[in-house]
């Protein structure tokens, strides 16, 4: 992800110049979003081949604004929040003001880098007036002129000392394939549709239910994605079914679940959408891994009885809690639209693992804020300081707030469909935390045990590839010593 740089200072300072010169050549964002009172510019930029972000705070704050409003300051909080670097830029004609003073000691608080502009200075002679920008508490400043280019190399050589080279960021993500289960209840057609989609020969290994190996996978690659299908022992081909034997391989078929990125929820559109198949479809929700709805056997149905858009409507109202699964009708028999479900899991994927800057998720979640205010609580008002996102597949956030429990649901869903609208993700789980900006992440209420497995399972996962990483670095240093 590129750094971001926030530029700070009263008005006219020459804040938008600097920008200017920064983007200059790139396209700047005028950022116009419906309830946005406040400009707000991004910015491509770039340095010796460093590429960074640039946010001017600009239109926080006009000449006539009183620089002390709560909401500002929570604006300015919030552009603090989502910085790298900042940079403060001082008006080197009109000299110090109290509120440079106060804007200095905010941004030093924040713990983050801070480069300090004397902007204006085209001259000599006004250099020898700049002793009482020491006063800040500054151990050193930068004379610059952003209007007319003066001294912006010293500065933006050091400014971007440390960030990482444009090289380094395009380094392609490796490609894993996506993980595919097929879940259903038995005979909706798991196994033909997995011949469909994975070749016909290598599925089916035994007839007798219960004898074959577990835990097979088969792959496949379309339009050089690759996909896996996970633990095929759920979907074998099984002689007649007992009782007993439909539970074993129903769990069967929900353990796969655990596996995959996308499950593909099979239903048997000829016999009607029953209770079971929402029981998985839950299990599916749970486990928040990415779903698709495949209403099987489409070619058994009568659509003038019941068409597409009923079945579907149908399949919603039961299953609301899976609102982001895409569902489609299919025939695994005849293939009708058989060949568009690899290429929807691959959206479906795309989304399950996507992260999305720190910046932009601030963003979001400050222009919904201030669309929409939460309500109070006891009295108290709620306040986001900043978000992040902790973790992907599922995407999952963590905002920074004054008072997690003065979350209501209704605020909670508010901001996950502001997520989904404005990131856009709509065909993902996502997950949204509140966490108080001192303390512990808040699961009480709202946020469920899996959830908490599923971070904790995160922890995990990083713990193994520190050790992973540990050991792979004693190899080498074994090596290093049985080589030399
Ligand atoms: P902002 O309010 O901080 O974004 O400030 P602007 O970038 O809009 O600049 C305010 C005024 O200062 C404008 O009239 C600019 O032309 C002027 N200005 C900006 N940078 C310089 C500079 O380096 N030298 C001089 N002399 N004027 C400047
Ligand atoms: P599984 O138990 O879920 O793996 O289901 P199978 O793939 O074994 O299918 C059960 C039965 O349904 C078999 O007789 C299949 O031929 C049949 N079947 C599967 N898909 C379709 C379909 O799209 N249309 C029709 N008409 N029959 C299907």
């Amino acid at each position: 992800m590129k750094p971001v740089v926030v530029l700070m200072g009263r008005p006219n300072v020459g804040k938008s110049t600097l920008f200017n010169r920064l983007v200059r050549g790139r396209q700047a964002l005028v950022d116009d979003l419906p309830g946005v009172t406040r400009d707000r510019h991004y910015g491509e930029a770039s340095w010796d081949d460093k590429p960074f972000t640039v946010i001017d705070t600009g239109g926080f704050l006009t000449g006539d604004d009183d620089p002390f409003a709560p909401q500002i300051r929570e604006q300015l909080n919030l552009a603090v929040a989502q910085a790298d670097v900042l940079v403060l830029i001082l008006d080197g004609r009109t000299g110090l003001s109290p509120y440079d003073r106060d804007l200095a000691a905010m941004l030093r608080r924040s713990g983050k880098p801070v480069f300090y502009l004397v902007n204006k200075i085209e001259h000599q002679r006004q250099q020898a007036s700049l002793g009482e920008f020491y006063s800040l508490g500054i151990e050193m400043f930068y004379e610059v002129s952003a209007e007319h280019g003066i001294g912006m190399d010293d500065f933006l050589e050091d400014l971007t000392t440390g960030f990482p080279d444009a090289g380094s960021q395009e380094e392609p993500p490796v490609q894993e394939p996506v993980r595919i289960a097929i879940v259903g209840r038995p005979n909706v057609g798991k196994s033909s549709l997995a011949n469909r989609l994975f070749g016909s020969p290598r599925v089916v290994v035994n007839d007798q239910a219960g004898t074959t190996r577990d835990a097979i996978e088969l792959a496949v690659t379309r339009k050089e994605k690759q996909f896996v299908l996970v633990d095929t022992a759920g979907i074998r081909r099984k002689g007649r079914v007992t009782r007993k034997l439909e539970k074993v391989s129903i769990l069967k078929s929900l353990k796969s679940m655990d596996d995959c990125h996308v499950a593909l929820i099979l239903i048997d559109a000829a016999e009607g959408i029953t209770d079971q198949d929402i029981t998985i479809a839950g299990y599916a929700e749970k486990k928040g891994c990415g779903a698709i709805f495949l209403l099987n056997k489409w070619d058994r149905v009568d659509k003038a009885e019941k068409g597409e858009k009923a079945f579907i409507s149908e399949l919603r109202q039961m299953a609301k809690f899976l609102s982001y699964a895409p569902a489609m009708t299919i025939s695994a028999l005849t293939g009708q639209r058989c060949h568009k479900i690899l290429d929807m899991a691959a959206r479906v994927y795309e989304e399950y693992r996507f992260r999305i800057n720190t910046g932009t998720l601030n963003r979001i979640i400050a222009d919904a804020v201030q669309r929409e205010e939460p309500s109070l609580h006891k009295g108290r008002r709620l306040k986001f300081f900043y978000a992040t996102q902790v973790a992907t597949r599922p995407p999952c956030f963590v905002c920074f707030v004054n008072y997690p429990k003065a979350v209501h649901f209704s605020y909670e869903r508010y901001l996950v469909n502001q997520l989904r609208q404005m990131i856009p993700l709509t065909l993902t789980p996502i997950r949204l935390y509140f966490r108080e900006k001192t303390g512990r992440m808040d699961f009480s209420g709202k946020t469920r045990e899996k959830e908490r497995i599923a971070l904790k399972k995160q922890r995990i996962t990083t713990k193994r590839e520190k050790q992973r990483k540990d050991q792979s670095q004693k190899k080498r240093q074994r090596d290093r010593k049985t080589g030399g």
